[in-house]
C-alpha cells in the first residue's frame, strides 16, 4: 500500500515513547481472526524484551529477574539458540502474559512471536501472531495521519480490515505468514503507531468489513479492498494494476484528493533515471527479462485516459536484438524505484532522453486502485460518513459485521 510515511515521520519523528498500556483485546479470538505478520526474515540475531511473565514453547526459560534484560536469539551450529538454550524444534512460539506485548529489536508488538528456523539452517524468520483488531491499531496510524477526520480513519480501518482478511485467505494457506509489515501489503508498526484516535477508529468499526458480489455466483464475500495515497483525479481499475477483477474496483472519478494532497505530490516533478540503472533493476527484479539482454526501449502499449491525465498500465520492453516482453506499468515503477518516493505513480509519460528515461507530467502517489486516502479525508471534511466514503470508492459494496 502506498503510504504517508513522510507525514508519519514528521508526526512521530520515529522516537515517540509508548503511551499505551491498554491490554491487548481479542486474545481469545478464533484462528480465523489472527493475522500472521512477517516482521523480519532471514535474520541471524534478534533481541527480545518482555516485561510481563511469558512462556516459550518447548523451552524452560524463566522470566528474567530484571525485566529489561534482553533475551538474545541467535543461530549457532545449525540450531536456533534462545537465551543460551538450543531449541530442538524449528518452530518456537513466545507468548507474553497480559498485556500481551513484546519488544523485538526495539519495537513493541502485541500478541505472540513465532520464530521459524529456516531450512538453510543458518537463519530464522520472526512472525507476529496478532488478533485482527490490535493488528489494525498498528496499521491505521501508520497508513493515515491520526489527526485526520475520524470518519476518514474509520473508512481506513474498514478497508484495512477487509484487505488483510482477503490476503490472509488468498495467500496465507501457502506460506508461513499472511502479510508483510511493509507497503507491499499495508504498513504495520505495532504499538508505536497506536493512539487514542486510532483505537477509536478501530473500536467504532469493530468487525466491519466490505463485501461484494463475486464473479462466480450470487454470494457476497470480501474482496481485496486496496487503497492508495493520492489517485490524482481518477482511481484505477484493479484488473489493470493487480490483474484481479471485482465490481467495486473498476475505478471512479475523484475530485477530492486535489484539495487535500500537497501540491508537489498531486503534480510531481519530472524524474530522470539512467537507462543502465533502469535496465539493471528490471533484470534483477524480473529474471525472465534477462533473455532480452539489456532493456533498450520502453514503450507504453496500454493506458487509462482520464481526459486531463492518463495512467500507464502496460509497457512493452525491447532488447538490443529485437526481443520483446511486457510488464504492468505499476510493476515497472516499483522495480525501478522500490520505495516509490521518486516515481510516485504510473500516472505519467515516459520519454527517451538519450542515456536517460524521463518520467514527466506525473500525477498522484501510489497505485491508484480502490479508496484514495487523501480523497477520503476530503470527503470526510465535507461531512461524509465512513460508510459514504467507502461506497463512493468501492461502489456496489456493502458493509457487514463478521463479529
Ligand atoms: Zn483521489
Amino acid at each position: 500500500m502506498r503510504i504517508f510515511l513522510l507525514l508519519w515521520l514528521m508526526t512521530f519523528n520515529g522516537c515517540r515513547e509508548r503511551q499505551f498500556t491498554k491490554p491487548t483485546p481479542q486474545m481469545d479470538a478464533g484462528p480465523e481472526f489472527w493475522i500472521r505478520v512477517l516482521l523480519l526474515d532471514n535474520i541471524q540475531t534478534a533481541s527480545l524484551k518482555i516485561t510481563s511473565p511469558f512462556t516459550i514453547s518447548g523451552l524452560q526459560i524463566k522470566t528474567p529477574n530484571q525485566p529489561d534484560t534482553p533475551i538474545q536469539i541467535q543461530v549457532s551450529q545449525g540450531k536456533m539458540i534462545i537465551a543460551g538454550e538450543p531449541s530442538e524444534s524449528n518452530e518456537v512460539i513466545i507468548s507474553p502474559d497480559n498485556p500481551y506485548i513484546f519488544n523485538l529489536d526495539g519495537n513493541d508488538y502485541r500478541g505472540r512471536l513465532k520464530l521459524i528456523f529456516n531450512s538453510d539452517s543458518n537463519s530464522f524468520d520472526a512472525i507476529n501472531l496478532v488478533p485482527l483488531e490490535p493488528y489494525l491499531a498498528g496499521v491505521i496510524g501508520a497508513e493515515m495521519p491520526e489527526y485526520w477526520e475520524p470518519e476518514a480513519l474509520k473508512a481506513q480501518a474498514i478497508a484495512a480490515r477487509t484487505y488483510c482478511l482477503y490476503i490472509k485467505r488468498r495467500f496465507g494457506p501457502n506460506r508461513q505468514w499472511d502479510v508483510t509489515k511493509t507497503q507491499a501489503n499495508q504498513i504495520y508498526l505495532g504499538v508505536s503507531a497506536e493512539s487514542n484516535l486510532v483505537w477509536d477508529a478501530v473500536n467504532r468499526t469493530q468487525g466491519q468489513v466490505l463485501v461484494c458480489r463475486q464473479a462466480d455466483g450470487d454470494k457476497k464475500d470480501i474482496f481485496p479492498a486496496y487503497y492508495s495515497s493520492i489517485c490524482g483525479g481518477h482511481t484505477e481499475n484493479s484488473s489493470k494494476v493487480f490483474g484481479d477483477s471485482f465490481g467495486p474496483l473498476a475505478g471512479v472519478s475523484c475530485p477530492y484528493c486535489r484539495e487535500v494532497a500537497k501540491p508537489a505530490f498531486f503534480f510531481w516533478d519530472t524524474v530522470t533515471l539512467n537507462k543502465t540503472d533502469v535496465s539493471a533493476r528490471l533484470l534483477q527484479r524480473y529474471p525472465d527479462l534477462k533473455s532480452l539482454g539489456e532493456i533498450k526501449n520502453i514503450v507504453p502499449i496500454d493506458q487509462s485516459d482520464y481526459g486531463d491525465f492518463s495512467r500507464l498500465t502496460t509497457v512493452k520492453l525491447f532488447g538490443p536484438n529485437g526481443k520483446t516482453n511486457w510488464l504492468r506499468a505499476e510493476d515497472l515503477r516499483l522495480a525501478i524505484d522500490p520505495t516509490g518516493r521518486k516515481l510516485k505513480s504510473a500516472a505519467c509519460q515516459i520519454a527517451d532522453m538519450r542515456d536517460k528515461w524521463a518520467f514527466s507530467s506525473g500525477r498522484g502517489y501510489g497505485h491508484g486502485v480502490g479508496m484514495c486516502q487523501c480523497g477520503a479525508q476530503g470527503l470526510a471534511r465535507k461531512g461524509n460518513t465512513a460508510a459514504q466514503i467507502l461506497l463512493f470508492y468501492y461502489p456496489g459494496s456493502d458493509i457487514v459485521n463478521i463479529y
